[in-house]
């Protein structure tokens, strides 16, 4: 019998607040949240951040963290797309104090981004079809404009440019003018 490990990794999104006062903060971590209020705090020391001004205004000891959600997660970007959502439901609270949404790495978003394009593949080729026949006549027109060769130095319709590049005309010109 064959076996199939799978690590299921677990993720928490947290909220950091102080008794008795109504402003908060949210975020995702994961790891220890123990841990990750330890880093906001040491955080706090340097930082002008919403949070870390509200973190020393309150005394960083009285402030505590507590789990809202657990998720498991399979990419750290599954981790930082979650995290995100948590942030935006957030974000126009008043009493929130997070700035902005978590800021994507390059490579989170290089990811993000393919993903997009693999969800939305039929919608965009879609798109792209109806650009097309939108716009028929006038790419048709951009494509019978005539644009000059400058090696040739005649006009070449723009469509048939690639074509008049492999032709024996353009070739010569151009062995001619590299001589
Ligand atoms: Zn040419």
């Amino acid at each position: 019998m064959k076996y199939t490990y799978i690590m299921v990794q677990v993720a928490k999104l947290y909220k950091i607040f102080v008794e008795g006062d109504n402003r908060y903060y949210v975020g995702a971590t994961i790891g220890n949240i123990n841990t990750c209020l330890r880093s906001h705090r040491s955080e706090s020391k340097r930082k002008t951040s919403k949070v870390s001004n509200w973190m020393r205004e309150m005394g960083v000891y009285r402030v505590k963290i507590v789990t809202i959600e657990e998720f498991t997660y399979e990419s750290k970007r599954d981790v930082t797309v979650k995290e995100n959502e948590y942030i935006m439901q957030h974000l126009n609270n008043p009493n929130c104090l997070n700035m902005n949404r978590r800021h994507l790495t390059t490579e989170e978003r290089r990811e993000a981004k393919k993903k997009y394009y693999v969800d939305n593949r039929e919608k965009i080729l879609a798109r792209e079809k109806k650009y097309r026949s939108d716009n028929r006549e006038r790419i048709k027109n951009y494509q019978k404009e005539r644009i000059m060769c400058n090696v040739c130095n005649c006009f070449v319709k723009r469509y048939y440019l690639s074509r008049h590049r492999e032709s024996k005309k353009h070739l010569l010109a151009h062995e001619s003018t590299n001589r």
